[in-house]
């Protein structure tokens, strides 16, 4: 059989400060190839602070980063960088351009891709997000639901092996989360590894194969989402759902 264990991704031990805020105290994560990992907790406990040392946009005081069971913090921070694509609340895109060069810019500018091939890897990542038809749009025409997506396959179009998504639908109208959820849900069936910080429960229940709930800096319970939802073993777990629920 052939490996196929591209895109396992491990944390262990993970410590961030900033100044004298100790931010991440000893976090441990572990997400298989193709599973989906849903983060949750109150804000400031330090879900976006996570991501960004596990892309290593912020390198980590203290412990180690893996991709399929080897140790990355010794390669240069870019090639993670190149591996995870990331998709924020707020979308980045470039309000200039058109919507066709906001996915094609990074592969043509930092992957050398000719011009044209980096079109046609755009156009074909827009429709993959149901968006082809807007490529000559620039964002401000878009709907935030639209943006997002845009954003979505911007991250896409770098072939990366595992994808996190920084509460991708907070700043979205409601109308507009569903769909947006919906891609992702897709993305997740497709067998994408993925990290997912969100407040939204019914995502988290329904598309993600483990939960992990963070208070504080640490991890204060993690499993699935059924354990976690229906038989939540922290009181600081269960004021958070009874919070958000
Ligand atoms: P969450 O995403 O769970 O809301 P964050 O990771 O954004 O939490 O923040 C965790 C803590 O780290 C907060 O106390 C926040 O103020 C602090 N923090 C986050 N980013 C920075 C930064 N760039 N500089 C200083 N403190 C930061
Ligand atoms: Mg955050």
């Amino acid at each position: 059989m052939t490996e196929m264990t591209s895109g396992t991704l491990t944390g262990r031990n993970l410590h961030l400060s900033f100044g004298h805020n100790h931010v991440l105290r000893g976090i441990d994560l572990h997400v298989p190839q193709g599973t989906t990992a849903s983060v949750i907790g109150p804000s400031g406990s330090g879900k976006s602070t996570l991501l960004r040392v596990m892309n290593r946009l912020i390198e980590p005081d203290q412990g180690d980063i893996l991709l399929d069971g080897r140790s990355v913090l010794a390669d240069n921070p870019d090639e993670l960088r190149r591996r995870i694509g990331m998709v924020f609340q707020q979308f980045n895109l470039f309000p200039h351009k058109t919507v066709v060069e906001n996915v094609s810019l990074a592969l043509h500018k930092l992957r050398r891709m000719p011009k044209d091939q980096a079109r046609a890897e755009a156009l074909e990542q827009l429709d993959l997000v149901g968006l082809r038809h807007k490529a000559q749009a620039r964002p401000a025409d878009l709907s935030g639901g639209q943006m997002q997506r845009v954003a979505i396959a911007r991250a896409l179009a770098m072939k990366p092996e595992v994808m996190f998504f920084d509460e991708a639908t907070s700043a979205l109208d409601p109308e507009l989360v569903k769909g947006v959820l919906a891609l992702m849900a897709d993305l997740a069936q497709s067998g994408m590894t993925m990290v997912v910080v969100t407040h939204e429960m019914g995502f988290c229940r329904n598309v993600s194969d483990t939960v992990m709930f963070m208070d504080a800096g640490v991890v204060v319970e993690t499993g699935s989402p059924d354990q976690l939802f229906t038989a939540p073993q922290t009181d600081r777990l269960k004021r958070f759902l009874s919070d958000v629920l």
